[in-house]
């Protein structure tokens, strides 16, 4: 039987020659295009476009295998190139379910003073910050109170994510095998009279990371490109609870070859 391949593209006018290409390909070379239970899913953009896709198929993840080509800067998510369709086509032909790539997701747990619990899964990050005010909450690791932190706001990404916003507010960037989750603070307050740690933190898979922010109505959490507000928060839990995002196995370059590219580019000796 045929796999059945879903192709999803952002606006632009390249993606979009890029949608039509591949369809082309794929129809002759006999795969099922369908938006519906696909097993793969080509998302032609940049890593927002998978970010998207990974979010439209979040019922599923347990079925379906991402491929990312990008029509725009090398992405993370997104290290196919746009000019080897027929290479793409190929891979696809030979890939195999079995040697996929899993990579974690973050599962983020809202419980609400009135024991309303909302569940998302991160595939980047999720941070909490006010809309105005300050951030104020306890932290805790597990059953520890480790810190109370005052600052714009705290970021907690998965091992993929930490490439992403993570990065950019001095967290650590980890390889994608490391099993943990990664804390890391935004703009934190520290004086004589509060402290934090200062420094990003990689949560083992065994622990949870618990916040229990202090009374407020205006919360935003984000999950990835996703915004939700939040009134009466009593704690936000976070945890790796094995949920994970596959990749097909069609030639992915390595994950260090990926931040080299990205972040440091041409090296001559
Ligand atoms: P977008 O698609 O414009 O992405 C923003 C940038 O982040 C792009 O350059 C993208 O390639 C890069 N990016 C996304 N995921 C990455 C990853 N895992 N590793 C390295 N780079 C990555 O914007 P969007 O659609 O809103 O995407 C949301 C993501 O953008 C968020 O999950 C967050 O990580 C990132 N972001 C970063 C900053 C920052 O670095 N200051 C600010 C906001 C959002």
């Amino acid at each position: 039987m045929s796999k059945r391949i879903a192709v999803v593209a952002n606006a632009s006018k390249e993606s979009q020659e890029v949608l039509s290409n591949l369809t082309g390909l794929l129809r002759a070379a006999g795969f099922d295009l369908t938006q519906e239970n696909p097993e793969i899913v080509v998302t032609v953009g940049g890593d927002g476009t998978l970010l998207r896709a990974m979010h439209d198929y979040e019922e599923s993840l347990d079925k379906v295998r991402f491929v990312g080509v990008h029509t725009g800067h090398l992405g993370f998510y997104t290290d196919f190139l746009a000019s080897d369709l027929t290479g793409l086509v190929a891979a696809l032909q030979s890939e195999n379910a079995q040697e996929a790539w899993h990579y974690p997701l973050l599962q983020v747990e809202v419980t609400c003073q009135n024991g309303s619990v909302t569940k998302h899964y991160a595939l980047n990050e999720s941070t909490i910050r006010r809309r105005a005010y300050t951030l104020v909450a306890d932290v805790k690791i597990s059953d520890l109170l480790f810190e109370k932190f005052r600052g714009d706001g705290l970021s907690v990404s998965t091992p993929t994510g930490s490439t992403a916003y993570n990065k950019s507010i001095g967290g650590a960037v980890m390889h994608p095998s490391v099993a943990a989750m990664q804390v890391a603070e935004i703009a934190s307050l520290n004086n004589i009279v509060f402290r934090t740690l200062g420094a990003s933190m990689i949560v083992s898979q065994k622990d949870r990371v618990v916040l229990c922010p202090e009374p407020a109505d205006d919360y935003v959490l984000t999950i990835d490109q996703l915004e939700f507000n939040y009134s009466d928060i009593s704690q936000i839990s976070y945890r790796l609870d094995g949920a994970t995002i596959a990749f097909a196995n069609c030639g992915h370059t390595s994950f260090w070859e990926r931040v080299r590219d990205s972040f440091i580019g041409d090296i001559t000796d």
